[in-house]
């Protein structure tokens, strides 16, 4: 919409004495002033950015307003669970409410002045059939008409339920082909009398699934179900007893993970990161024995290139893996995963050590570096929800055999199998109105 000058007599003159007469609404008008005028000016003078991860620091979470009582406060009106400046938040906010009341107000005044227009110029029966819309329209609450909407939004657009799952893409081919996959134990307790030969017990048993291309495959089973002797085996860490795992048609066997075609994520990022190294050098390893760089500036801005792509700011490359939170270490894990490029990432119970906002930022950090760099992800977790939310396909574990396999909604929506039933059944649901997530 275009906005016209006013012509004539000073603009605002009438405005102007209304308002100087009345001190209430020069009071009103001037808060009104204040809050717009933070709104604009406001995320420009704060010095914290609460959209970038890498600035967060979890031991900030829940600071006091300054005053509190508390040395070395740098949040004027303290911070939230995340270490997030309140003031800041406010300051967006603020804006983030102008912007979408203004473009409320522009969408209103288009539709209701054409309507006006429409009705006023033709008049009889359109004018009438208008009026009485309108009339209907002022009858209902508006809360019913915004519920009505996004009932039928959320029907066109599916994915508004499932912020961080894409559509599956149609007939990828599969990268990741596992054949009858199986692998025992010695059972019982170690010993050198107690060790006899043939006293072993399986902990995967002819297991077999395909990941397309670009797509996560879920693996989900209880404690002790064999879930990291698939991922394991898969990655070739150790050696199978039966069955053949291939990516892109090609067999791999130890070499797998030397081409640095596979990676894997672990649950606990502290043990997986040498705790000596800086992280320049933890995301560098992998860069440096694959040849990917020539020069040392060339590895550092690669692992500068990196750390930003897992939203690390570049300072993180100087310290040391003890020096950072856990959401932040498995975030340099994930780079230095990323560092080989590889076409499979291997992820073993990725965000089981996070507590569940961290979790959130980090599925959401890797399902974009899904779609940017096509990875294809095998997502091995205990958390239903976790899975229900990333993985395109789902196979449920029990005692090393897959009980059940396919689509992730099909696999939760209708389970087949009395175990997949139970395991649903058992996941505790945190009450309505219990307050903050555990
Ligand atoms: P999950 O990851 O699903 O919790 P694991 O794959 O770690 O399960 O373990 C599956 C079974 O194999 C368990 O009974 C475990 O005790 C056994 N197991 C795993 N690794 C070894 C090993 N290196 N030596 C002996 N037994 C093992
Ligand atoms: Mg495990």
């Amino acid at each position: 919409m275009s906005h016209p000058s006013v012509a004539g007599s000073p603009p605002g003159t009438h405005l102007w004495r209304a308002l100087t007469r009345s001190p209430v609404a020069l009071a009103a008008a001037s808060m009104a002033g204040l809050a717009v005028l933070a709104a604009l000016i406001g995320p420009l003078l704060s010095p914290y950015d609460p959209f970038n991860p890498a600035t967060l620091n979890l031991l900030d979470g829940f600071t006091p307003p300054l005053g509190e009582g508390m040395s070395g406060n740098r949040f004027l009106l303290g911070s939230d669970a995340q270490g997030r400046d309140m003031l800041t938040t406010i300051l967006i906010g603020s804006r983030l409410s102008l912007l979408v009341a203004l473009a409320a107000t522009l969408f209103s005044l288009t539709v209701g002045v054409s309507l006006g227009l429409a009705a006023g110029y033709l008049g009889g029966w359109i004018d009438a059939a208008i009026m009485r819309l309108a009339d209907i329209q002022l009858t209902f609450p508006g809360i019913l008409i915004a519920l009505l909407v996004f009932g039928v939004a959320q029907r066109l657009i599916p994915t508004l339920d499932d912020p961080i799952r894409r559509p599956p893409a149609p007939e990828a081919a599969a990268l990741v082909e596992v054949e009858g996959l199986r692998r025992s134990f010695a059972a019982g307790p170690r010993g050198l009398l107690r060790r006899r030969e043939g006293e072993r017990r399986l902990a995967v048993d002819d297991v077999s699934f395909t990941i397309p291309r670009g797509q996560t495959y879920g693996l989900v089973g209880e404690s002790g179900s064999g879930k990291s002797t698939i991922a394991r085996l898969i990655a070739g860490l150790m050696p199978t007893e039966a069955g053949e795992v291939r990516i892109d048609g090609q067999p791999v066997g130890a070499r797998g993970r030397r081409t640095g075609r596979i990676q894997m994520i672990f649950q606990d990022p502290m043990s997986s990161l040498n705790p000596r190294l800086t992280v320049r050098d933890i995301v560098a390893e992998p860069i440096r024995t694959l040849g990917l760089a020539g020069t040392a500036g060339e590895v550092t801005e690669q692992v500068a290139e990196l750390l930003r792509r897992v939203r690390l700011e570049p300072g993180a490359m100087h310290r040391y893996p003890h020096q950072f939170s856990g959401g932040q270490r498995q975030r340099i894990a994930i780079a230095r995963a990323l560092s080989s490029r590889p076409e499979f990432i291997i992820c073993d119970e990725p965000t089981s050590a996070l507590n569940v906002s961290v979790q959130a930022q980090v599925l959401e950090l890797m399902a974009g570096l899904q779609q940017d760099f096509g990875l294809t992800y095998l997502l091995i977790s205990h958390n239903l929800a976790v899975v229900r939310q990333m993985a395109d396909r789902v196979g449920v574990l029990s005692r090393g055999r897959l009980v059940e396999e396919g689509p992730t909604r099909a696999v939760f929506d209708a389970p087949q199998a009395e175990y997949t039933r139970a395991l649903l059944a058992a996941v505790p649901r945190i009450p309505r109105g219990a307050g903050a997530a555990a």
